[in-house]
């Protein structure tokens, strides 16, 4: 594209573009791009649900079936809904990531740090095993490296632009690579992700607080599915940033798990407004799990279990077999997908 400008806001200088970048007072005349990793977007959002799982036997007879809910890594109460019924173990990760709870029963938190990556370790340290994680690049080419080239350079080069790290030259003009060792590292670069934890600060949260909203115009998300639910981290990373995008386009490859939840979770950071329009929202104890339930309702297949008098054998075509069932089962359908309570298996 001819004339277009590359931001890359992943590396060392990133705030400085960013000052830059809020400093600007015309809308650029040429196409602007911007460029921030998955790692860096989600650095300095440290805090992920915590709990623990109890599996519990529900039902009476050949019904009976073991089923996770959700409880305090302390106490161990089951912890609860919206609505006070207890809380599916597979629902906890949305359900507890909206804000940080403690459980109404000790106490206890149920949030943990994260901690931010790159501040457990000198950087020295990091870099070294970010270089012995490539192909081709043991300890000892790891050190002659870092004694050549310098460790800022080099920690620079791995986030910013691989590519840029793998053609490197020394003093003589010479690469520093051979063509087989670089092939090789190509390939499996293409996917790695370095980040060294430079400079306190979080780009999105930056972007959040110091430009106005719609101020880029097209956000696009690639492996979108990886941000429906990875602890609070990248989903909420990814939601500051769609806020701030007239549009929002998510590639992936794999929209969902096969469960309608998967796709809520994803809507939600994308779209809020659009879901409580839709009736999706909030319920009166600020908690997603009534619409996250409904939305699986009516675009997936939520079957629900009643207690009560046992019905004839003859009702229950799948009676006499194991009596564990698995608390979703995966069927895909053309509008969602199955999340399956039922233990006579009616479907
Ligand atoms: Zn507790």
């Amino acid at each position: 594209m001819p004339e277009a400008r590359v931001w890359i806001l992943n590396g060392p200088d990133t705030l400085r573009k960013l000052l830059q970048l809020r400093a600007m007072q015309r809308p650029p005349s040429v196409p602007e791009f911007f460029i921030m990793g998955r790692v860096r977007m989600r650095m300095g959002f440290n805090w992920k649900p915590a709990f623990i799982t109890r599996k519990l036997v529900v039902g009476e007879g050949d019904e009976r079936q073991r089923v996770a809910y959700a409880a305090c890594p302390k106490c161990g109460g089951l912890l609860t809904r919206g609505d006070d019924e207890p809380l599916p173990a597979f629902l906890a990760p949305i359900e507890l990531n909206t804000t940080r709870r403690a459980c109404p029963a000790c106490g206890e938190r149920l949030w943990s740090l994260v901690y931010r990556i790159g501040q457990a370790k000198p950087q020295a340290d990091m870099l070294r095993e970010a270089l012995t994680q490539i192909p081709t690049i043991g300890d000892k080419t790891a050190h002659r490296l870092v004694t050549a080239f310098g460790e800022e350079l080099l920690t620079g080069m791995l986030e910013d632009n691989v590519f840029e790290f793998i053609n490197l030259m020394d003093t003589d003009g010479d690469l520093f690579f051979n063509d087989r060792q670089a092939r090789r590292m190509e390939r499996v670069m293409a996917s790695m992700e370095f980040s060294f934890g430079q400079g306190g600060y979080q780009p999105t949260e930056f972007i959040k607080r110091q430009l106005p909203q719609g101020y880029f115009g097209l956000l696009v998300v690639d492996e979108g599915h990886e941000y429906k639910n990875e602890g609070s981290a990248q989903g909420q990373a990814m939601g500051v940033l769609a806020r701030k995008c007239k549009k929002t386009l998510l590639l992936t490859g794999t929209l969902m798990g096969s469960y309608a939840d998967d796709l809520f979770y994803l809507l939600w950071r994308l779209n809020p407004r659009a879901m409580i329009e839709d009736g999706f929202g909030y319920s009166a104890r600020s908690s997603l799990g009534p619409a996250a339930m409904q939305f699986m309702r009516e675009h997936g297949v939520l079957k629900d279990i009643y207690k009560g008098p046992r019905a004839p054998p003859t009702a229950r075509p799948g009676a006499g077999t194991s009596p564990i069932a698995p608390p979703r089962a995966r069927v895909s359908g053309p509008r969602g997908s199955c999340a399956t309570w039922c233990p006579a298996r009616c479907s």
